[in-house]
């Protein structure tokens, strides 16, 4: 049978491509969309109509235009026109985030609302982000989903927590929470989460081995632009990869995990914020400065063996990426060096590009991609 692209299927392409030109080049006008796109000015001037009426575009302004050397009506999106809310369940406390078609924050919040894994819990946390979102003034068309960021391993089709050995949730449904909510929810891996933050403000990374140093680790590896998740979901759990046979219990049960060596749980002690030990560490006091040195020997065995299984670039993110310095990169090549078989160059670690708010922005930006790739 001979393939053939209806007329109704050309006009929405049109449509799609002309949002998307507006999406990319922020404002333009007629003019440039009709000369870049090859469209007709009829064209163009029909959907811009039609986008607009819909509400996905505005006039700002005026700009310059070379094709007619006069000034013409400057087009934009219109950011917030949907919205994707990305929320982080933690032990203690609840991160909520909007996140506009930029992925840019609208408002986040935290609430104190410590984890339990019962009704009432999920029913408090949906009022939260219920009210959350009237308190900015979304309507609920606006939102395009939740995305709830777990310390957890997520099924492939993200309801289900398969593994959540850390807030003791393994096997909740997402229907827990989506009973509450007029919106499609999802559960996410944080560790992934943060590694779709790290891809949306990164467009040329295609290969990468993201690693999360938090209060627990994680990690997230990264072919061609893609989240490799495994065929049990459990690609890159490299948290529980066995350094230390004696060394500390782990929460999964066995003994001197990477966990025990390398999340910030290990590096802090009890009570002392992050802000604090760097503070001290960068003031050379002896001791923190003691510690901290111990911890990227720790870190440096651990990117080592990463490193020997996939030669790609690692991006060190997580809490810890606003603390750290190239001095610390510095320091991690060297002990690398010291370990490694044969000649190692310096080039392959990265600081997280995006080190606030990545664990909920990326909860969210699924959503917000979805709803790009469809328009
Ligand atoms: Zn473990």
């Amino acid at each position: 049978m001979k393939k053939s692209i209806t007329p109704n299927q050309i006009k929405e392409n049109n449509r799609n491509l002309i949002y998307q030109y507006i999406y990319r080049n922020h404002n333009v006008s007629q003019q440039n969309i009709a000369y870049d796109l090859h469209l007709s000015r009829p064209t163009v001037t029909t959907n811009l109509a039609s986008l607009e009426e819909d509400g996905l575009i505005t006039k700002n302004g005026q700009i310059n235009t070379e094709y007619v050397g006069r000034k013409a009506a400057a087009y934009t999106i219109i950011p917030d026109y949907r919205v994707g809310i990305g929320v982080e369940i933690l032990r203690k406390e609840v991160k909520i985030i909007a996140v506009n078609l930029y992925g840019e924050k609208i408002l986040r919040s935290v609430y104190k609302i410590p984890y339990k894994n019962e009704d009432d819990y999920f029913q408090k946390v949906c009022q939260k982000i219920l009210s959350f979102k009237d308190f900015i003034g979304l309507s609920d068309e606006q939102i395009l989903g939740v995305g709830f960021a777990m310390q957890a391993l997520i099924s492939p089709d993200s309801k289900i927590v398969l593994y959540g050995k850390i807030l003791e949730c393994s096997g909740l449904s997402i229907s827990a929470f989506t009973r509450y909510l007029p919106y499609p929810c999802a559960f996410i891996h944080d560790a992934d989460s943060a590694a779709i933050a790290e891809l949306w403000v990164s467009p040329n990374l295609d290969d990468a081995f993201y690693l999360s140093l938090s209060h627990h680790l994680g990690a997230s590896l990264i072919i061609d632009r893609k989240l490799i998740s495994g065929d049990h979901g459990h690609s890159s759990t490299i948290e529980h990869i066995q350094m230390e046979p004696n060394g500390k219990l782990c929460y999964c049960g066995k003994h001197g995990c990477i966990e025990t060596l390398c999340s910030l749980h290990s590096l802090l002690d009890e009570n002392e914020t992050i802000e604090y030990f760097f503070q001290k560490v960068r003031n050379n006091k002896e001791a923190e400065l003691k510690r901290w040195h111990t911890y990227l020997q720790h870190l440096a065995k651990a990117i080592n063996l990463l490193h020997l299984i996939y030669d790609k670039t690692f991006i060190l993110g997580g809490y810890l990426a606003p603390f750290l310095l190239e001095n610390d990169l510095a320091f991690l090549y060297e002990e690398i060096k010291k370990l490694t078989p044969f000649p190692e160059s310096s080039d392959f670690l990265q600081i997280s590009k995006m080190p606030k708010h990545n664990i909920t922005i990326g909860a969210a930006l699924p959503y917000i991609q979805k709803f790009l790739n469809t328009r």
